[in-house]
């Protein structure tokens, strides 16, 4: 592979997977990048779901999740008795960093026909967006279908629906107490996450409380061992999940320029940028008198130091391309 040659989203795979075993053979010279399989170089993902807007969302799941700082989705039923009963709550006291809402249709009544699912779809990201005025429009939204009730509409004109209104389809329903009934069980998906070095997520409904409830006490356990790992796990939000995934599995990253004082790079993907702008994490090697490196992308400038002869940091795949200088210390 020469400097200029273009890396191919299998090779990015394999020397993402090659750099998570700690194997620097893969990389060959300077300008030589991966793009890591996961955010910050964490060995594996979790994410928390909660449905329905329960009570129990407001009053112990949000707290404790923004006393720890970790992520967490919230498919929400804007039309629903339990989100209004809390409107207030879910508009203005509770969006905070990491608090993520996503679309669990208008009403939770189900749909029979495409005009309404068309409307349940349309009036829940109305009263998302309304919840989050800051953040851009249209942007990806999270989708989890209602369970229990009529669902009738044929799967092209749902998954057409979905596309139209900027909404991604979760992975399959599972979670506490339907597919788990035990602390050790619930506690065993994070061990497989690490296992694996991929995803894993628990649906939530009540927590204490509410319906189809997960006591407390395991749902502390959660937390408490999802913390125990944060250095090897990715808590995240389910659509950064799933934008880093797109992102990173058609991502290319060509070197325009691997000299004595400067590297460029091009990053890009597949995916469209306006809706695709999560920033992946690439660890790219670098002349090894560099100690330090400035990264700087789009105007914006990082200074990081430099470990076993590569640089690692953020990047935003479609954007202005990435220059790598040493920086003081050199
Ligand atoms: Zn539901």
């Amino acid at each position: 592979m020469t400097r200029s040659s273009t890396v191919s989203a299998v090779a990015v795979f394999l020397l993402a997977l090659a750099f998570s075993t700690g194997d620097a053979a893969a990389a060959d010279g300077p300008g030589a990048t991966a793009v890591l399989k996961w955010k910050d170089g964490k060995k594996a993902v979790f994410l928390l779901m909660f449905d329905d807007s329960a009570p129990t969302d407001v009053k112990t799941v949000i707290p404790e999740l923004k006393k720890r700082g970790m992520a967490g989705t919230f498919y929400v039923v804007p039309g629903g008795g339990p989100f209004k009963a809390a409107q207030k709550a879910w508009e203005t006291e509770l969006p905070g960093p990491g608090i993520v809402y996503a679309n669990h249709t208008f009403t939770h009544k189900g749909t029979t026909t495409p005009e309404q699912l068309d409307e349940e779809l349309a009036k829940c990201n109305d009263g998302i967006a309304k919840c989050f005025p800051g953040l851009k429009q249209p942007r990806l939204i999270s989708f989890g279908k209602p369970g229990g009730v009529p669902w009738t509409v044929p799967k092209e004109q749902v998954d057409a629906a979905l596309a139209k209104h900027h909404l991604i389809d979760r992975p399959p329903f599972k979670g506490y107490p339907i597919n788990y009934k035990t602390t050790e069980a619930m506690l065993a998906l994070v061990d497989t996450a690490l296992a694996k070095g991929e995803m894993e997520y628990n649906v939530f409904h009540g927590v204490g409380g509410d319906w189809l409830v997960t006591p407390t006490e395991v749902f502390t356990a959660l937390l408490d061992k999802l913390e125990a790992h944060k250095d090897d796990l990715w808590v995240t939000d389910t659509i950064s999940w799933h934008q880093y995934t797109a992102e990173r599995k058609s991502a290319e990253v060509k070197v325009l320029e691997a000299g004595k004082d400067r590297i460029r790079l091009r990053l890009t993907s597949k995916e469209d940028p306006a809706f695709y702008d999560l920033p992946l994490t690439l660890s790219t090697q670098v002349p090894p008198e560099w100690k330090q490196c400035r990264v700087t992308q789009g105007g914006k400038s990082t200074t990081v130091p430099t470990a076993g002869g590569t640089v690692r940091f953020s990047a935003v795949p479609g954007a202005e391309e990435i220059s790598i200088q040493p920086a003081g210390g050199k």
